[in-house]
């Protein structure tokens, strides 16, 4: 996945801003294409096609992982939003018992809930399947997640974080989610894709198997023309797209003292009309305000445009996942992922996310312990040292001490 600061530049340019800005921030300022923009007045939800699933959804949904409130979730419901996502591991099981108790005493059709199980077994730097990829712990994991849903179903079941075309290819995979609907356990079925989304889509796509793909998709991706192209073409073969960490971490550094635009940074994505929908995630109901008044207006004001451009060349908390720092690690170290507990821990303040995804990666509590003179040069020029030392501390905490 190399960087392409030309082809970005330009596609940025493009697709933004508006030429009166030019002056301002020459690498991110064109027209803007107020695609589906209704004028604010407007009070008509912008809804989308879910590929070939059939339904169709407001543009704005909701990714619950960091939600804990059901007032939220039903002040959501309200606001006209009907996707909710969550996954097996989000809040240790505890935000699908959440999602279960909200509810379960709503028509099953007036509501879409997705849910993602994570295949055991891929390697968490390559991503590649290993021998032990299995169909049964998947739809064990399943089978536990409609239990605390109080569901007979879910709408949308994706394999989670899947990173390497021979995964989303591997027929263990396969074979659990096209089980699981057969068995009735999932409408339809999909993936999920935090890293090399271009090739990941496109072996979906290959597959002929996945109907809905949730990718990855905002603004301080270097290769996001790469992700919009790979997007087109799913979306152009029938596949409902649906974006995922569009705000890129929330903030452009650690102390959060300079928050990202995330309204301008939510437009922005869903200014591709190849995405049906994306699901920031609310923890108040001013957030969710926020977000929600975007399905009804998607044209970005001047100050969105010149906080998108300003913030575009600002390093920010969210890790693309491309790998370029992997190589000169001395100690090969997974660190996008553990870029990722850092975003989790400093953008999203989710300390159990943080805590779970650490676990999961055998690294100690300082990892970079006794190598000097680090090598790593990454494209975003995080510190990549200071950040793995900041979030892997965490890992030596006890448990009953991460909230
Ligand atoms: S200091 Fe840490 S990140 Fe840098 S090369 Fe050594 S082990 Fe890898
Ligand atoms: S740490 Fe930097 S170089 Fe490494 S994957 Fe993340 S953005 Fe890319």
């Amino acid at each position: 996945m190399k960087k392409n600061p030309v082809d970005r530049r330009t596609f940025l340019k493009r697709s933004i801003l508006t030429g009166a800005g030019a002056v301002i921030a020459p690498s991110i300022l064109a027209e803007s294409k107020n695609l589906n923009s209704p004028s604010s007045e407007n009070k008509t939800i912008i809804k989308r096609k879910l590929g070939k699933t059939g339904i169709e959804l407001p543009i704005v949904s909701f990714g619950v992982m960091r939600a804990d409130s059901p007032a939220l979730v039903q002040a959501a419901v309200k606001e006209g939003i009907l996707l909710f996502d969550t996954a097996h591991g989000y809040q240790r099981g505890k935000n699908e018992e959440m999602l279960g108790e909200v509810f379960k005493n709503s028509p099953r059709d007036s509501f879409v809930l997705a849910t993602k199980v994570e295949p055991e077994g891929t390697d968490r730097q390559t991503g590649l399947p290993g021998p032990n990829v299995s169909a049964k712990p998947f739809l064990e994991k399943l089978d536990i997640s409609l239990t605390r849903l109080k569901m007979d179903y879910v709408d949308i079941l994706y394999a989670h974080s899947l990173m390497a075309k021979e995964a989303v290819l591997h027929p263990e995979i396969i074979l659990a989610l096209t089980t699981a609907k057969k068995e009735g356990k999932a409408k339809h079925i999909g993936l999920s894709v935090h890293r090399n989304e271009p090739a990941v889509i496109r072996a979906a796509i290959e597959s002929g198997v996945y109907e809905v793909i949730l990718t990855s998709y905002n603004f301080k991706q270097d290769h996001i023309l790469e992700v919009k192209k790979a997007v087109a073409e799913a979306a152009k073969a029938g596949i409902g797209i649906v974006a995922m960490k569009t705000m890129a971490g929330g903030f452009h550094d650690k102390a959060r003292t300079q928050p990202i635009n995330c309204k301008a940074a939510l437009k922005f994505v869903l200014q591709d009309e190849n995405v049906t929908t994306a699901i920031p995630g609310n923890t108040t109901f001013d957030q969710l305000a926020m977000n929600a008044s975007v399905n009804y207006d998607l044209a970005l004001t001047m100050e969105e445009k010149m906080d998108l451009a300003k913030g575009e060349s600002q390093g920010g908390l969210y890790c693309q996942g491309c790998k370029q720092c992997v190589p000169d690690c001395k100690k090969n170290l997974p660190i996008p992922d553990l870029m990722r507990a850092y975003m989790y821990t400093y953008g999203y303040r989710d300390n159990v996310q943080a805590y779970d995804l650490l676990n999961t990666l055998s690294v100690s509590s300082n990892p970079c312990s006794g190598c000097t003179d680090c090598t790593v040069v990454c494209a975003k020029n995080f510190n990549v040292t200071e950040r793995i030392a900041d979030v892997a501390r965490l890992s030596s905490v006890p448990a009953e001490f991460i909230s």
